[in-house]
């Protein structure tokens, strides 16, 4: 006999990476909740630039990086800031990102993370309406030269099958007649999607979870324990919800939340934001990366947003809009957008791990799972994460090796 208020597994944290693992274990006959302090895809998973891209295989931290490292500290590029006093906080998560920066380590983690996005995108072909997804492609614009072919970005591309174009200024113009410039290069990556609309996106796979019959709890979470050989929750209203497994699918405060159970998660925080536009006066039909000034600008459902790159900051610390001012004035030199929509720049913080590869997987705590840590490409890798942790809870061969992105690999 069937218990009705028997939970199999609780889900806490309904951003992309939640939501997507929720729909997969209620898919596979487990009982779900799923629990957050807001609507679906209201935090990290809304704000992003919605980008599905197999060129985003390369972590950040790669050779090019050390290279660069020099003009990064002082401050010569508009993509990436920090605060000191939180790069001193976080010194040794520095030096365990800068360790990955040779070339086998990057080549080998390009894999996993391909694996991960390309499944993924057959996942996301089969959960969406064709209308919410663009299959364009997206352009990657150079000001100067096209990196060459034996950089590593080249080469993880052509390790992993990933089918680019390289464009001049004029091939440029004739693909998207909005982008200004004489001497541009780009690569067209055309393994890519972008969401139309990332919110929209997440909260049309919350209900296909509740339509299958999973339930969404909104409410604050503010404590898990383990009880008589359960999990179980308190909610900020008093309620206790209990269940047999629990996935901590908190996004960037996955780390405090999981460190009063003792488990320290080497996380830090990759901060960004986003301002938007109405549309242009010449239509732009793809994203495109401006690969100098370090901003993405994606064409969204009748607007245009712009998300500029990365500050190392705690969570709360105050921020200064002049990255994203300096990202605005960039891209008015390549694009004309519309007016400002006058509201204020949103904020967001991408949460990162050492080797810029997730975790997901099984923690040292009975039935307590983890999927975090997906830095800037928890879009693009959502759906194959939520495949693979439900193929784990499952006790199911998984469809991808799942020990790149294992949690032991940090002790967890
Ligand atoms: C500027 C920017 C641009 C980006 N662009 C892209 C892109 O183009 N493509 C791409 O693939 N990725 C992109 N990313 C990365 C992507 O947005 C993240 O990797 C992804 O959203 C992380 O999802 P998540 O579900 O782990 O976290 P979140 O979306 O933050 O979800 C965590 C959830 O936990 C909930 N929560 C936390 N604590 C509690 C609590 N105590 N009680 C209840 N609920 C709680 C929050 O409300 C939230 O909904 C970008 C990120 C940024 C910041």
């Amino acid at each position: 006999m069937v218990d009705s208020d028997h939970i199999d597994v609780m889900v806490l944290g309904a951003g992309v990476i939640g939501t997507f693992a929720a729909l997969e274990l209620q898919k596979s006959g487990k009982t779900v909740t799923l629990i957050d302090r807001q609507l679906p895809g209201s935090a990290t998973s809304m704000g992003n630039a919605g980008v599905l891209n197999r060129g985003s295989i390369i972590p950040f931290n790669n050779p090019a990086l050390l290279k660069q490292l020099p003009s990064l500290l002082t401050g010569q590029k508009t993509g990436f800031d920090y605060k000191l006093s939180y790069v001193f906080d976080e010194m040794s998560w520095g030096l365990r990102f800068l360790s990955h920066c040779n070339a086998a380590d990057t080549l080998s983690r390009a894999i996993a993370l391909n694996e991960l996005i390309t499944r993924s995108a057959e996942l996301y072909k089969q959960s969406l309406l064709p209308e919410m997804l663009n299959e364009g492609g997206w352009l990657k614009v150079y000001r100067e030269e096209l990196p060459s072919e034996n950089s590593i970005e080249m080469i993880a591309l052509h390790e992993n099958d990933v089918r680019y174009e390289a464009l001049d200024a004029h091939a440029i113009q004739e693909l998207e007649p909005s982008i200004k410039g004489e001497q541009l290069k780009a690569l067209w990556i055309k393994d890519t999607m972008a969401l139309k609309d990332p919110q929209q996106t997440i909260l049309a796979i919350a209900r296909n979870f509740e339509h299958l019959g999973g339930e969404f709890i909104r409410s604050e979470i503010r404590e898990l324990s383990r009880e008589n050989g359960k999990w179980s929750v308190k909610l900020a209203a008093g309620e206790n919800i209990t269940s047999d497994h629990v996935l901590v699918a908190l996004g960037p405060w996955s780390k405090d939340f999981l460190e009063e159970l003792n488990i320290h998660v080497p996380m830090a925080y990759e901060r960004g934001a986003h301002r938007e536009f109405e549309e242009g006066p010449v239509q732009l039909t793809r994203p495109i990366h401006d690969t100098d000034a370090g901003y993405v600008l994606s064409p969204l459902d009748k607007r245009w947003r712009i998300t500029c790159g990365v500050e190392l900051a705690s969570l709360d610390a105050p921020r200064s809009s002049k990255q994203m001012d300096d990202a605005c004035t960039a891209m008015q030199t390549l694009v004309t957008p519309g007016t400002k929509i006058d509201k204020p720049d949103w904020l967001g913080s991408r949460p990162t791990l050492p080797d810029s590869l997730p975790a997901i997987g099984a923690t040292r705590q009975q039935n307590l799972w983890i999927s975090t840590g997906h830095q800037h490409i928890g879009m693009a890798s959502a759906p194959a994460s939520g495949e693979l942790i439900s193929d784990l809870i499952n006790g199911r061969e998984p469809k991808m090796d799942p020990a790149p992105f294992s949690p032991a690999r940090f002790n967890i």
